[in-house]
């Protein structure tokens, strides 16, 4: 007899009360992104894969002077300059070996050209290890890109006040 009320409780107090907790997400906005169609959109400071800016004019920003290399705690930055047909120093071997990278931006705040940046872009997975290694070709941007005003404010409000990355 227990047996049947117990079975009687479930399906009738029990269950319902399931459903009624199946129906209140049913009708709530979904948490999740229909990836890789829909893309979440990352926050002004997130610090994803590199790129090379330049100049108005399109000439290189990078002047190859090691600086952003010597900033990076993983040594992860390797290059080689060489001068353009006008003379100017400009980096012949430019790469950044994204294993080792722990994506600090301290490159980035290093810069004194402002030439390296740390992209929002997050999709560069891959199989080999041999593909994490970017070349200056790789990462110098086609044209000048628009400057994150949410980044530009945030670089020289830290360089003012000369603050840095606590790890811990
Ligand atoms: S983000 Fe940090 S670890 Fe990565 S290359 Fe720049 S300085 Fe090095
Ligand atoms: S990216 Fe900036 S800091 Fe690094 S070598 Fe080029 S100019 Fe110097």
């Amino acid at each position: 007899m227990n047996e049947v009320l117990k079975a009687v409780g479930n399906v009738f107090l029990k269950m319902p009360l399931g459903f009624v907790v199946t129906l209140r997400h049913f009708f709530k906005k979904p948490v999740t992104l229909d990836y890789p169609y829909k893309k979440k959109p990352m926050t002004p400071r997130y610090r994803g894969k590199h790129y090379l800016e330049r100049y108005d004019d399109s000439t290189e920003r990078c002047v190859c002077c090691g600086l952003c290399a010597a900033a990076c705690p993983a040594d992860a930055i390797y290059m080689e300059p060489e001068e353009n047909e006008k003379g100017e120093r400009r980096a012949k071997i430019y790469e950044i070996n994204l294993l080792r990278c722990i994506f600090c931006g301290f490159c980035e705040e290093a810069c004194p050209e402002e030439a390296i940046f740390l992209g929002q872009d997050y999709e560069f997975s891959d199989v080999n290890r041999n593909a994490f290694i970017y070349t200056k070709e790789e990462m110098l941007v086609k044209h000048p890109r628009k400057d994150n005003p949410f980044k530009r404010l945030y670089r020289r409000v830290r360089k003012v006040h000369g603050v840095t990355d606590k790890i811990s």
